[in-house]
């Protein structure tokens, strides 16, 4: 993609465009791959090295079937109880309540029905393009050799508890995701090391998973870098757009200008949004893990362990067992309780297990109330980007993320429908 610069000899030189893109998440990575694949000529602003943020310890899981929102028929009963228990599988901070109640409400009313299955078709309209979107990237970058494609569990204790999830499930199904029920002795044969008083699962066959998410990143964004992409280490201050120019403003440097910039800096996007007038509402749900580095027992797949909500998946670091959603905001200190007594409860499900070393872990998902990303023009702002907000979701979501953005940056026909993305909704 090229724009057009004459000078007075009436010669007309054809220049790239220059797109900025702030943050070297799994987001911003995938956005500006995406944007040089279209011609454009872009840097990639981070204050870390690529990597660093959310996408650095998650779960590692492509979840190709998550196609329902987190807030569900039903939530808004269990509030109290949320509020009550800072180790339940959902935790609100009392602190953060008043700061996040305009976020909690919208997120309250995203789980009425009408809206669940609305949701729903808009995250399997994602999930259905997401692994044809990485496959490329993944080949021709080497990330490939991260990636394992043995599917996911997730582990009950008895046939009363997976039917009670039954409807969640059914509505996987009705959008095309092939989910299995197995009972125990398939369980044991697939995960030998689960206790038998795990008697039966949901498997998705179609999941796949990192080894090393931070690894993933950092292999994309050599990739990028490979194919003449600029990474500059700095924190960006502030954006300017004037209809005369745009120009980014990192720290401790002079302002640059670019034809066009996006901001993905999942989390911690609003600090230059809302100084140009545009406060969604973003917010975060905080989740921890420990990464065992030495388990003495071996998984093969990601089991999601149901009855209390926390993920354990084999990485060339060790087990990552961890999960959860606390919202208790960006600046509260970590509770790292809530992932020892994760890992308190893996005891039982994986007899042997050894907790020795365990690095602790805290992300802060960026996350909008419906579950659904916010992706295309920032709102009065014709040559701003945004993409943000994907939650539980940013790792599976990157490569499809990075081409929807890049159609809409260049008014190029679009991959998906984005209208359930657009950025306006919240604001
Ligand atoms: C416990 C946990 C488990 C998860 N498991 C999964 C999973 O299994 N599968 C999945 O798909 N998703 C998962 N997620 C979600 C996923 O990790 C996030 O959705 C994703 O990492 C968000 O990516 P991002 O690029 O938007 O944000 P980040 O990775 O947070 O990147 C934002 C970047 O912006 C930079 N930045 C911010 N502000 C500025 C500034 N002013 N100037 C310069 N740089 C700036 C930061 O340094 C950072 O590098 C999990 C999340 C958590 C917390």
């Amino acid at each position: 993609m090229f724009r057009r610069s004459g000078f007075g000899s009436g010669l007309v030189e054809r220049v790239a465009v220059r797109i900025a893109v702030v943050g070297a998440g799994i987001i911003g990575v995938n956005a500006a791959l995406a944007l040089q694949a279209r011609g454009a000529e872009v840097v990639l602003f981070d204050r870390a090295a690529p990597g660093q943020g959310a996408s650095f310890g998650n779960a590692g899981c492509f979840a190709f079937s998550e196609v329902t929102p987190i807030s569900m028929p039903g939530l808004a009963w269990s509030v109290p109880g949320m509020l009550a228990d800072p180790h339940g599988p959902l935790a609100i901070r009392w602190s953060y309540l008043p700061r996040l109640a305009p976020w909690l409400m919208a997120f309250l009313k995203a789980g009425r029905s009408a809206e669940v299955a609305r949701i729903s078709d808009a995250l399997s309209a994602l999930c259905a393009r997401a692994k044809a979107e990485y496959a490329p990237l993944l080949a021709a970058s080497g990330a490939e050799a991260l990636v394992r494609r043995e599917g996911a569990l997730f582990v009950f204790r008895d046939r009363k508890a997976l039917e009670a999830e039954l409807p969640e499930w059914e509505m996987k199904r009705a959008r095309g995701i092939t989910v299995e029920e197995i009972g125990p002795e398939r369980l044991r044969e697939m995960e030998p090391a689960l206790s038998p008083d795990y008697t039966c699962a949901f498997h998705v066959p179609d999941w796949h998973h990192t080894v090393n998410p931070e690894a993933i990143v950092t292999t994309l964004a050599a990739h990028f870098r490979s194919k003449g992409g600029r990474l500059r280490r700095a924190e960006v201050d502030r954006i300017e757009d004037r209809p005369e120019r745009l120009r980014l403003k990192p720290a401790g440097a002079p302002a640059e200008p670019f034809d066009r910039i996006v901001i993905a800096c999942g989390a911690h996007s609003l600090h230059l949004c809302a100084p140009l007038g545009y406060k969604p509402l973003l917010d975060t749900e905080r989740g921890y893990n420990l990464t065992l580095p030495d388990p003495q027992v071996t998984l093969t797949r990601p089991v999601c362990v149901m009855d209390k909500g926390y993920f354990m998946t084999p990485m060339e670091m060790g087990l990552r067992v961890g999960g959860g959603v606390e919202l208790g905001g960006l600046a509260a200190a970590p509770n790292w309780d809530r992932p020892e007594r994760m890992v308190s409860h893996a005891e039982t499900v994986l007899p042997g297990l050894n907790r020795a070393g365990g690095a602790q872990w805290m992300g802060f998902r960026p996350s909008m109330p419906d579950s659904l990303p916010v992706i295309g023009k920032m709102p009065g702002h014709e040559r701003l980007l945004v993409a943000f907000g994907h939650g539980h979701m940013g790792l599976t979501l990157g490569a499809v993320t990075g081409r929807l953005l890049s159609e809409i940056a260049f008014d190029a026909p679009p991959c998906v429908d984005p209208a359930p993305y657009d950025p306006a909704r919240f604001a």
